[in-house]
C-alpha cells in the first residue's frame, strides 16, 4: 500500500507494478484521482496551461495500481491498517503486507497576525486555480473602481517568500496581470499592475546557486517587480500587509509562499521524526518497522552525499526515491537485495515565463531564452503524460492573447492557508474534497 500519489508515490507504484507483473497487489490511497506535476503550477495560476495538462490520470496511466480514492488520517502500525476517509465521506479501513508512506508536504504558517485569515498557499490546484480566478477578478473590479485608492490596491499584488515557487509566481503574475490590464479598457492607459516579492533572505532563491539568485532578480526588476528582501510581513489585514520596517502596502492579495512542512499525517503516527518529517534509514526504511517505509518531502532521508544532511524537499529527490523504495519493498519480499539512497543533486530550474529561465542543469548556469527552452524541455520529459496537451497549450499561449476569465468555482474560503490538504478545495459544510 502507498500513501500519496505525488512524485515518490507515483513512481513508486510505477516501479513496483513493473516489477511484480501482477504477482502483487499494489494499491495506491490518494486524496484525488490524478498525479499532480506541480513545478508547473505557477503557469496554471498565470493562464497559460489550463489545470488538468498539468493533472496526470492515475489510473489511465498506472495500469496495474489499484486506486483508492481518500484522506487517509490514521496508520495503526501493529494492526497494519491504514483508515481513511473517501470522497463521500464514508470512513473507511484497509490493511497492507507492505506500507509505503508519500504524503508529501502542506504550507507552512509562521505566528504572524492575520496571515492565516488573510493570506493564502500555493501548493496544489485549487489554490492555483483560486489565485487565476483572484487575480483576474481584481483587474476586473479595478478596472471600474471610480476610486484611485481602490484601483490601486486592487492592482497590487504581494508575494511573500522568494523561493523558487513565490519567484516564480511573481514572474509569471506579472506578465499575467500587464496581458490582462491591456485588454482593459479602465485599465489600458492607467499606471501597470504592482508586484511585490518579499524576503527575509538577502537574496532571492536564497537556497539556490547564488547564479541562478542574480539572473532571476535581473529578469524580475526588469519586469518592474519591487523585490525586497531582508524584508518580510508583520501583520496581514483584509486591506493589507504592515511590513516589518513599517510601510503598510494596501493590496487584496497576499500570497504565502514561505514553504512547506511535512504532512501532518507523519506526526500523527508517533514515531521519531526530524523538523516533522519522518525518520527512515538510508534504505528508506523505517527503522524497527521492516514493513514500512517513507520517503519524499514526508521522510527525513539520509544525503549520503553530504554526511549528516537529510535530502532536501524537491521532486528530483521525491521521483528517485519513490524508484528506490518501489526496489526495496521488491527485495523485502525477497525479489532482489535493497538498494540504499543516493543521489547527487543535478540542478534547479526557475521558469521566469516569457522565454526566461534561471536554470543550472548539471551545474552549468544557463539564463534568458536557452535556460527556458531547456527548462520547458525538462519539464515535457519529466511529466509522466499529458505531454503533447501541456506543448499544445505552450504553442498557443506563443501565438494568441493571453485571456482572462474567473470561472469563480474556487472561493477564499475553499483554500485556507491552513490546511492539511492543498491539494483539495474545500466544499461548503463538509472535510476537504468531499462531495
Ligand atoms: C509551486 C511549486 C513548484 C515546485 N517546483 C519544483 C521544481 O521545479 N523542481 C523540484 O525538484 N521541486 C519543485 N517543487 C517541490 C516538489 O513539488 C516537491 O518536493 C514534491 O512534490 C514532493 O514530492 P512528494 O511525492 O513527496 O509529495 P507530493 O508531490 O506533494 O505528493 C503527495 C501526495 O500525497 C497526497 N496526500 C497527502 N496527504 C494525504 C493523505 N493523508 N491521504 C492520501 N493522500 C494524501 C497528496 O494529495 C499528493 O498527491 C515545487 C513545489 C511547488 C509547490
Amino acid at each position: 500500500m502507498i500513501v500519496g500519489a505525488g512524485f515518490a508515490g507515483y513512481e513508486c507504484a510505477r516501479t513496483l507494478s513493473k516489477q511484480a507483473k501482477g504477482a502483487a497487489e499494489i494499491v495506491l490511497i490518494n486524496s484525488h484521482d490524478y498525479f499532480l506535476y506541480v513545478p508547473l503550477l505557477p503557469e496554471v495560476a498565470a493562464g497559460i496551461l489550463e489545470p488538468r495538462r498539468i493533472a496526470v490520470s492515475l489510473t489511465g496511466t498506472l495500469p496495474g495500481v489499484r486506486l483508492v480514492l481518500g484522506q487517509a488520517h490514521d496508520v495503526d502500525l501493529d494492526a497494519r491498517r491504514v483508515a481513511y476517509t473517501d470522497p463521500e465521506d464514508r470512513e473507511r479501513s484497509m490493511a497492507y503486507d507492505r506500507l509505503v508512506l508519500t504524503v508529501g508536504s502542506v504550507n507552512k504558517l509562521l505566528p504572524i497576525p492575520g496571515v492565516a485569515e488573510h493570506a493564502h498557499g500555493f501548493r496544489g490546484m485549487a489554490e492555483a486555480l483560486y489565485l487565476r480566478d483572484h487575480i483576474t477578478r481584481q483587474i476586473e473590479l479595478a478596472g471600474v473602481a471610480e476610486d484611485e485608492a481602490e484601483r490601486a490596491a486592487r492592482t497590487t499584488f504581494v508575494v511573500v517568500g522568494a523561493g523558487y515557487t513565490g519567484t516564480e509566481v511573481a514572474a509569471h503574475g506579472v506578465l499575467f496581470t500587464d496581458a490582462l490590464a491591456r485588454q482593459n479598457a479602465g485599465l489600458r492607459d492607467g499606471p501597470r499592475p504592482r508586484w511585490l516579492l518579499l524576503d527575509i533572505a538577502d537574496r532571492l532563491l536564497p537556497e539556490l546557486d547564488e547564479r541562478l539568485s542574480r539572473a532571476a532578480d535581473r529578469v524580475l526588476r526588469a519586469r518592474g517587480v519591487d523585490v525586497r528582501t531582508g524584508t518580510s510581513v508583520k501583520e496581514a489585514t483584509s486591506d493589507g500587509a504592515l511590513l516589518d520596517d513599517g510601510e503598510f502596502i494596501n493590496s487584496r492579495t497576499l500570497v504565502w509562499c514561505v514553504g512547506v512542512r511535512p504532512d501532518p499525517l507523519v506526526d500523527s503516527m508517533g514515531l521519531p521524526t526530524d523538523k516533522g518529517r519522518l525518520c527512515v534509514d538510508e534504505y528508506l526504511g523505517v527503522p524497527g518497522r521492516p514493513e514500512v517505509f517513507a520517503c519524499g518531502d514526508a521522510a527525513a532521508v539520509p544525503d549520503l552525499t553530504r554526511p549528516g544532511q537529510v535530502t532536501p524537499m524537491t521532486a528530483q529527490h521525491a521521483h528517485r526515491q519513490g524508484k528506490v523504495a518501489a526496489h526495496n519493498v521488491a527485495a523485502s519480499c525477497g525479489q532482489g537485495t535493497p538498494r540504499a539512497y543516493e543521489h547527487h543533486d543535478l540542478g534547479f530550474m526557475v521558469d521566469l515565463g516569457g522565454v526566461q529561465a534561471a536554470a543550472n542543469p548539471l551545474h552549468i548556469p544557463l539564463s534568458g531564452p536557452l535556460a527556458a527552452a531547456v527548462t520547458r524541455g525538462y519539464h515535457l520529459m519529466a511529466m509522466p503524460g499529458n505531454r503533447i496537451r501541456v506543448a499544445a497549450d505552450w504553442i498557443l499561449d506563443a501565438v494568441l492573447p493571453r485571456y482572462g476569465v474567473h470561472l469563480g468555482l474556487v472561493g477564499p474560503w475553499s483554500v485556507p492557508l491552513d490546511t492539511e490538504s492543498p491539494e483539495v478545495a474545500r466544499t461548503p459544510g463538509g472535510k476537504p474534497g468531499s462531495a
